[in-house]
């Protein structure tokens, strides 16, 4: 007869590859749901602003429409019509993160600048509301990092704490060194984010009030976005609410684990 110690060996590898084999239709299984899952939304999400548009583009054509009337109307088509374009370009921005792996391209990058070059953009609107735009970083303070992709987290931070932020107060973008890298936070003024809410915002198309979203303009896929780029970093990000209200969201970067693609996504 043949050695049984090989029998043995051979079995337990053939159940391992038999266990590795059951993982991986597990995880193809689970894959398919959220697909689908993600489908349904996103089909859901872009109906919506059509619903509206075609519903106000039926009664601004009615005959009778007083002016005052066709005016709103045209207004809330407008406001629709620019969601779901905002919409489909952060579509667009997941895809092409999702086709890229996730990668990012990685240099030293000046913190500062970076700053001062998305303030160039948001700071119109922080003016025009009233809201107070400052800013802590120290000069020299550099972060390996993909400057485009960073630009646009800190877009949608900014443009977030700005959303919920009343006028006469302020919003505040700053930086530290920590010992492995370096904490980003974006402080506003505004209501918080509810203790139990605070990882799920992070989750494409959650929002906390639906009806304030969509007056606002909201998506629901901003965070899902920066998420995704700060996790590319090696980086994580998180919301707190600040005990007298307001918001901080907090992004840790660390060096030697910003090698680019991240499979531990959850
Ligand atoms: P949205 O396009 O709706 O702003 P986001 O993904 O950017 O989508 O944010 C998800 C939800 O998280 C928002 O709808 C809002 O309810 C909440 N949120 C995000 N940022 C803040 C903030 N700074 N203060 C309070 N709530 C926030």
């Amino acid at each position: 007869g043949r050695p049984s110690g090989l029998d043995t060996a051979r079995s337990d590898e053939l159940g391992d590859l038999a266990r590795s084999i059951g993982q991986l239709s597990n995880d193809l299984e689970r894959m398919r749901n959220e697909r689908n899952e993600f489908l349904a939304s996103v089909a859901h999400e872009l109906r919506t602003p059509i619903t509206y548009i075609k519903g106000y583009a039926d009664l601004a054509s009615k005959t009778g429409t007083d002016e005052q009337s066709r005016k709103k109307y045209n207004e809330i088509i407008q406001d629709e019509a620019g969601r779901l374009n905002r919409l489909v370009g952060q579509l667009l921005d997941l895809a092409r993160s999702e086709r890229q792996g996730f990668a990012v391209s990685l240099s030293s990058v000046s913190l500062s600048s970076l700053a001062e070059s998305v303030f160039s953009l948001v700071g119109p609107a922080f003016q025009e509301k009233e809201v107070q735009l400052s800013c802590r970083i120290p000069d020299d303070l550099t972060a390996e990092l993909d400057a485009g992709r960073f630009q646009q987290v800190l877009l949608n931070l900014l443009d977030n704490a700005l959303k919920h932020t009343p006028s006469g107060k302020e919003v505040t973008l700053e930086a530290v060194r920590t010992k492995k890298g370096v904490r980003i936070t974006v402080t506003d003024e505004g209501e918080g984010i509810p203790v139990g809410e605070q990882s799920a915002v992070f989750e494409r198309f959650y929002r906390v009030d639906k009806s304030r979203s969509r007056k606002s303009g909201g998506t629901g896929l901003g965070l899902a976005i920066v998420r995704d780029i700060v996790e590319a970093h090696g980086g994580t990000v998180s919301a707190e609410t600040r005990p007298g209200g307001g918001t901080v969201m907090t992004i840790t970067l660390e060096r030697g684990n910003g090698d680019g693609a991240n499979p531990a996504r959850g």
